[in-house]
């Protein structure tokens, strides 16, 4: 198998990372392989054919030509309390690849053994964990989110400690770049200006370069990465997904989603849901995100604040706060422009009118009052007509008070008239950003069940396979739309670490 390594973080100063070899396990065999994505990456040779050539690559008992396996140090506040020095503690970066566009990407191993930054952890990933960010990273893909993505799982042939002995697994997963905001306050709070500078930097070079010429390229990177993560968190928020843990060592500068662990997507709707079981104060649930986001976007800038103004100048930083707070306070107006951009397509609005926050925010009452299925609400809203019909019975049969969601399709449904929308039109275009099919917690649970009690992965492969288009209905999957039965509701999701 090969793969064109070029491994630019390795060439940082090695104060960033921790060369480290992957620790070889038992019996690694396949669970799948992405090979759409493997394409793109330009991932070849016969040997992709070849599943224990894969297992043994990808669990780490093969370490492929060119790659410098490294582990990368990191701080992050976790829960708001800060932790000096986190890192790479069950992750190891292979190495950085560039596909025949000249794109960049990191490959990594997660689960593959110990590294210095493991403290009391050894390293390993559990299979449940693996399968999950399998599913609902590959799933975010499809549904239009950034994020990183999924290449490989596999099962290890050993057991790891959890709250029980549980079988072991590697994910390999591929991003843009995994450095995070916490990777930037593991040196600003050691001191080290010029490693901030380096890092900004690379990052710059790596994925903002138009901020490079720039009268001031480091406040031109902020701007950027509010920017990208506005637009991350919107996406999240306009389809249900819950991160669970929005530390900022979860938070990449690259604006990819990062670090899937206690995530889940809402099945019925409610501002304050919450299924992270270490969050034990609701501080990540589903409307704080927003605000969360601002709030590590705050931890990034304090670490960039020495890079924005001549210090001469500005002895006292005022000038330099000044510019971030500015930036700061973009991130609300931008994250809202975002947000409602998003809810008016979902809708089937083409145009912006002044009390469209107002119709969003009274449909999410009423789903919230109501009990209603996120996902479903806005599938059975884009399958409705201008004028009311037996079509809106599905849409009704979600509020266990019809007559207020009935009051709000009136409104609706005159909002419609008014922008003369064309029904095929609409309904084309909301069935395109309103998904089907989401990884419903009850299905991941069900496919991680039967995975590791009984080491079958048939309902992995077609809870994944259905996720792959999730804008279009599959006739015979219709058991994949809908929400679960009282007695299959996930209330707490775990991280597995
Ligand atoms: P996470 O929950 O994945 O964001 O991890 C937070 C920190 O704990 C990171 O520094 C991880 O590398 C580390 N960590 C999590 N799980 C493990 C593990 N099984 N072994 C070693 N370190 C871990
Ligand atoms: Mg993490």
């Amino acid at each position: 198998m090969d793969l064109k390594f070029e491994n630019s973080f390795a060439q940082l100063p090695s104060y960033f990372y921790s060369r480290t070899q992957a620790t070889a396990v038992k019996d690694p065999k396949l669970i799948i392989f992405n090979q759409t994505l493997a394409e793109q990456l330009g991932v070849s040779g016969d040997l992709t054919n070849d599943n224990n050539h894969l297992a043994q690559i990808f669990s780490g008992n093969l370490c492929p030509t060119g790659a410098e396996p490294l582990a990368t140090v990191y701080a992050g506040h976790q829960f708001g309390g800060f932790s000096p020095q986190l890192g790479d503690g069950r992750a190891l970066l292979l190495g950085e690849t560039v596909t025949a566009n000249g794109e960049h990407f990191d490959i990594q191993l997660k689960g593959a053994g110990p590294t210095p930054y493991s403290r009391n952890g050894d390293g390993r990933s559990a299979l449940g964990p693996v399968l999950r960010e399998y599913l609902v990273s590959e799933a975010m893909h499809k549904l239009g989110v950034e994020t990183t993505r999924a290449l490989v799982a596999v099962t290890t042939g050993e057991e790891v400690a959890r709250e029980r002995l549980v079988a072991g697994g590697v994910i390999t997963r591929v991003a843009k770049g995994f450095v995070r905001v916490g990777s930037f306050e593991y040196f600003s709070s050691q001191g080290n200006q010029e490693a901030v500078k380096q890092l900004a930097d690379y990052e710059i070079a790596r994925h903002f370069p138009e901020t490079k010429n720039t009268d001031n390229p480091y406040v031109a990177f902020l701007a950027a990465v509010i920017d990208k993560q506005a637009k991350l968190i919107a996406q999240w928020m306009s389809i249900g997904f819950i991160h669970g843990v929005m530390n900022t060592d979860n938070m990449a500068i690259s604006g990819e989603t990062i670090d899937y662990g206690p995530c889940a997507f809402m099945d019925e709707f409610s501002h304050k849901r919450v299924y992270s079981s270490i969050d034990r104060n609701g501080r990540y649930a589903y409307s704080n995100q927003p605000q969360i986001g601002q709030w590590n976007l705050v931890r990034l800038a304090e670490t960039l604040l020495p890079l924005f103004a001549n210090r001469d100048k500005d002895p006292e930083g005022k000038v330099a706060v000044g510019i971030a707070e500015e930036l700061l306070n973009d991130y609300q107006e931008k994250y809202q422009a975002y947000w409602l951009s998003g809810l008016r397509r979902k809708l089937g609005l083409r145009t912006a009118q002044e009390q469209d926050l107002t119709l969003v925010d009274n449909l999410l009452n009423i789903m919230e009052q109501n009990n209603a299925d996120f996902t479903l609400t806005f599938y059975y809203l884009s399958q409705l007509s201008e004028e009311g019909s037996a079509k809106d019975e599905p849409l009704q049969k979600l509020f266990t008070q019809p007559n207020e969601i009935n009051t709000w399709l009136t409104t609706w449904r005159k909002r419609l008239a008014d922008e003369s929308s064309i029904d095929k039109k609409r309904q084309t275009s909301m069935q395109s950003v309103n998904p089907i099919y989401i990884p419903r917690n009850h299905q991941i649970e069900k496919a991680i069940r039967l995975a590791e009690d009984q080491n079958d992965f048939s309902a992995f492969h077609s809870l994944n396979s259905v996720l792959q288009n999730p804008f279009s209905y599959q006739p015979g999957k219709e058991n994949y739309m809908l929400p679960p039965k009282s007695d299959e509701v996930v209330h707490q999701t775990f991280c597995g670490t």
